[in-house]
């Protein structure tokens, strides 16, 4: 069931593409600026970029007129050429481009490549020319420029770029480029920015009145509103039953420990950087936690635990921090707070396949509940050479749990790609990828497999032959955490919520005063039956509240005037457009428990 880790991007067709589209670009602005001086052009997801030193700054007028220039050059059908050539050779040809000289000499000294990143041998130095331009490259390119379809490719904007990423060097001007196999595939990648935008998390999260940041609090450190409130309860509401159903205890541990705890887990000092300085109180040190699993592996270890006990599956919404640098910080998607589906299973080596099994299938549930229709899971993998540094250093122990966790997989005929060299400290890891609807890729969460933490805090149970035995622990979160979680769904959904989990399911729209009383009293009916629901009583005309409801993407809405008031009716809008006139009151509540009772995706 393993495919190979897909055809890396390096050796991909979308890849030769885009660097030779790179090569074109470089060629049209030359052509623009004849005395511009250029450095280097790499594929990036996506597409592509080349960094220049130009005379003036680039307008949107300029980028129109080179991709102009890019579309007349890739259909003179000019063919790549490689050649390898000396250093000397090198310089002669690149004269007077100081920025190639300096790579030049970097490629002859070794050690690094011609993008000036590290490399372990010392590479040969070769050219690329196509029609009259000639770049310092090593490839890979296309055969010839009729493979860059000039209805595939378009130019996406300017930006400044330090040379070298260095901002002690001078500032330089990148133009990104995005280039495809065709002109439908580059039509689909801009619909997708553009409802990305539309989506955007923190866009929404605004306008649906779900979080905030507040400087006064602090960057990283989402607030969340009552709407948000409510998403969260809803959420957690789901995986506790969930996990109830599956045989999880739950429990509750602080957000201080003493810094010895995070000695004995070894997050200290390696882990020390992502964590929050210490408070030191009667002399001694504390730490908020960034992760909730030495407090778990204390309460497995309090009791005295046999095979019979076992599996023991310790569930908390636990609160971790995080310190991650302000510039890396990204809305929902990268904070410094999170609350974390989290959970550890406890079981011994024949128990392993069935219990990563329920995780697995734990997952398939979520994504069948919210309509997740493409996901991935990459089992990563120690690498030899890491071992005693960024791997535990015990080879047996790795290849043995591999070996459990595929097997697992395969039996339980569950989809992955493996990933070398990517496990955690002490075990492999499955990072589950999801698929937003619009196509966007999204890392939420993860599963990891350690056989080497549960001996460092002395955990055992007593095995059927009457010796002790260290637990495997699996550390799963299928929910990810509520803030990632929630930033995903927003764009997954368009902050269209299904009902269930919809801030407000239902508003009463009153289309004049005459009907206030009336349309107060069925908000509370509906409340009573468990329908989040409220009265807009505002002086405001109909369509103005519908309006209002609408952009709050509330799903129903329940129009009463005079008529619904004598026949004590309402009349039903539902979100997707749909409309039933004259309904009673307990059918809209039948069908609005029912769609909340079931998690319906409809309406
Ligand atoms: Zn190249
Ligand atoms: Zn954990």
């Amino acid at each position: 069931m393993s495919q190979q880790i897909q055809e890396k991007y390096e050796e991909s067709q979308l890849y030769k593409i885009r660097h030779s589209a790179a090569h074109v670009m470089a060629q049209a602005v030359l052509d623009m600026f004849p005395d511009g001086k250029i450095t280097i052009g790499p594929p990036v997801e996506n597409g592509f970029y080349y960094d220049f030193d130009l005379p003036r700054n680039l307008t949107p007028e300029d980028l129109e007129a080179i991709e102009k220039r890019m579309r007349q050059i890739v259909q003179g059908k000019h063919e790549f050429k490689k050649t390898v050539i000396s250093a000397e050779e090198a310089k002669k040809i690149f004269a007077d481009q100081p920025y190639k000289l300096e790579l030049i000499e970097g490629l002859e000294k070794g050690g690094t490549d011609e993008y000036g990143n590290p490399l372990k041998e010392k590479p040969e130095i070769s050219i690329y020319q196509h029609d009259t331009f000639v770049d310092l490259c090593r490839g890979p390119h296309v055969q010839s420029t009729k493979e860059i379809k000039q209805d595939a490719f378009k130019l996406m904007n300017i930006a400044g770029a330090y040379w070298r990423g260095d901002e002690n060097n001078k500032m330089l001007q990148r133009i990104y480029g995005t280039a495809w196999e065709n002109a439908q595939q580059l039509k689909d990648y801009l619909h997708q920015l553009e409802e990305a935008k539309k989506r955007d998390h923190r866009k929404l999260g605004k306008e649906l009145e779900i979080f905030i940041f507040d400087d006064e609090v602090g960057p990283g450190l989402p607030l969340w509103l009552p709407n948000g409130g409510i998403l969260i309860e809803e959420l957690e509401k789901l995986a506790k039953e969930m996990e109830e159903a599956a045989g999880y205890s739950r429990v509750r541990t602080p957000i201080l420990t003493k810094e010895d705890l995070f000695l004995r887990s070894g997050h200290l000092p390696y882990y020390a950087e992502s964590m929050y300085a210490p408070m030191e109180l009667e002399g001694v040190k504390y730490y908020v936690k960034p992760m909730n699993c030495p407090m778990h592996h204390k309460i497995f270890g309090a009791k005295q635990r046999s095979y019979r006990d076992l599996p023991v599956r310790l569930a908390e919404y636990g609160t971790c921090y995080r310190y991650e640098k302000s510039g890396e910080l990204f809305g929902l998607m990268r904070v410094r707070s999170m609350q974390m589906n989290d959970a550890h299973i406890y079981c011994s080596e024949d128990q392993f396949e069935q219990e990563f099994l329920g995780v697995v299938d734990l997952y398939r549930k979520y994504f069948d509940l919210f309509g997740i229709e493409k996901y991935v899971m990459r089992l990563s993998l120690h690498a030899r050479s890491g071992l005693g540094k960024k791997y535990v250093d015990n080879e047996r122990l790795w290849l043995k749990t591999e070996e459990m966790v595929r097997r697992a997989m395969d039996n339980g005929g569950v989809p992955y790609v493996e990933a070398e060299d990517e496990a955690a400290f002490y075990g492999p890891k499955i990072d589950v990828q999801v698929w937003s609807a619009i196509g966007r890729e999204f890392s939420l969460m993860t599963n990891q497999v350690d056989f080497a933490v549960p001996e460092r805090f002395d955990l055992k149970f007593t095995n059927k032959e009457g010796h002790d035995e260290v637990p495997l622990c699996i550390h799963r979160a299928p929910l990810s955490t509520h803030e990632r979680l929630v930033g995903f769904l927003l764009e997954h959904y368009a902050g269209n919520f299904p009902v269930w989990l919809s801030p407000e399911q239902a508003r009463v729209i009153s289309i004049t005063d005459n009907q206030n009383e009336y349309a107060e009293n069925i908000a509370k009916q509906l409340r009573k039956n468990g329908v989040r629901a409220h009265a807009d009583l505002s002086s405001q005309r109909m369509n103005a509240k519908i309006r209002s409801a609408q952009l709050m993407k509330v799903p129903y809405m329940l129009v009463v005037g005079d008529n619904e008031m004598k026949a004590e009716q309402v009349s039903l809008r539902v979100r997707d457009g749909s409309q039933q006139n004259n309904i009673l009151l307990s059918d809209f509540i039948a069908r609005a428990k029912d769609r909340i009772a079931r998690r319906a995706a409809g309406l």
